[in-house]
């Protein structure tokens, strides 16, 4: 416009300018806060997803909603073609998780129901952080039988590359561990498990030409889902691991490096995001790690990081091979190095 109008143009040409400058500012504004429409927003590949919100790790993670991940809401079976019903439903429901953990009150329950979990809410009741292995070797396969076949459902999957798949928001109660659902948060991690002889061990560890060991799949195995390409699993100690668990001699291999490396970064992250997870376990009074089943009154007063095998005795996970002090120095280090 250039004021040809004639008589009035002026006042109708400074209210534009008005007009104009407004709708910069608010345009200004909004993309500010909103970022520009249409465009993709920025993700780093480490990042969780608690209560809603992305929270880093420095580890690396597929969540459910990203090409290749594990999506445990879904109804239908992942891999079983146009079949919605896990083989053995646990429930009659095509649904694997439940909205609410059971520990709250009627009040808070109420308020859920209306506006969702806060952050502040899931703070306050989750507390415990419980370790499995899965007997499955790799992450897909370990999906494939929790959620096709079983109809249950974990908050992470730990692979053997240290790719960690989370299936949940940590706001909803998965069924992993029984009483322990109701405030906690479950990881397994690809494992072929702790037996009482090594027959089992032999078939899935073989040596390598220097005698160092590695995981060998079976050739009807299937695709291993893997995502690190041509990655070499090795126990992180080349030794066979042995222990007692409930008074059980059992013989394991270890998890690998990688798994450790993520499941410090993810321990520390929990520990910080969901502060009542203090970086411990159930130790002995002299302070050893315990490899025993809690009683129902310690279990109730514990709050850190546990074992299945210390909620029930009819589970032996994550086994002797699972090296403790190892996830939970280094998850201390890096909780220090943040502050
Ligand atoms: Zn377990």
């Amino acid at each position: 416009m250039t004021g040809t109008t004639g008589h009035g143009s002026q006042p109708q040409r400074l209210s534009h300018g008005i007009l104009l400058a407004a709708v910069v500012a608010l345009g200004g504004c909004a993309t500010a806060n909103y970022g520009r429409p249409g465009a993709f927003a920025d993700r780093r590949g480490d990042e969780i997803v608690v209560c809603g919100r992305l929270v880093h790790t420095g580890a690396p993670v597929v969540l459910w909603f990203d090409p290749g991940g594990y999506d445990a809401y879904r109804a239908e079976c992942r891999f079983i073609a146009d079949q919605e019903k896990p083989t053995k439903p646990v429930s009659d429901s095509l649904i694997r998780y439940d909205t609410f953990r059971r520990n709250l009150p009627d009040a808070l329950k109420t308020q859920i129901r209306e506006r969702g979990w806060t952050l502040r809410e899931l703070q306050e009741h989750v507390d415990q952080f419980v370790i499995h292995y899965d007997v499955c070797v790799t992450s897909r396969k370990c999906f494939q039988v929790l959620h096709d076949l079983r109809g249950l459902s974990v908050h992470f999957m730990l692979d053997l590359d240290g790719t960690i798949y989370q299936t949940l928001d940590l706001k909803e109660r998965a069924w992993h561990a029984g009483e322990a659902n109701d405030r906690s948060v479950g990881i397994e991690i690809a494992n072929i498990g702790a037996y009482p002889d090594t027959e089992t061990l032999n078939q899935w560890y073989r040596p390598d030409a220097r005698g160092r060991l590695l995981v060998t799949f079976p050739p009807d195995f299937g695709p291993t889902g893997i995502r690190t390409p041509h990655f070499v699993a090795r126990p992180a100690r080349n030794d066979l691991v042995s222990g007692e668990i409930h008074g059980r001699r059992l013989y394991q291999y270890d998890f690998t490096d990688a798994q450790y490396e993520s499941l410090i970064r993810l321990t520390a992250t929990l520990c910080r995001v969901l502060p009542k997870i203090r970086p411990d376990c159930p130790r002995t009074p002299d302070g050893r790690v315990r490899w025993d089943v809690l009683t129902p009154e310690e279990r109730a007063q514990f709050s850190g990081l546990l074992g299945h095998y210390h909620i029930t005795t009819s589970k032996v996970d994550p086994g002797p091979a699972f090296d403790w002090e190892r996830v939970l120095r280094g998850a201390r280090q890096r909780l220090k190095a943040w502050w």
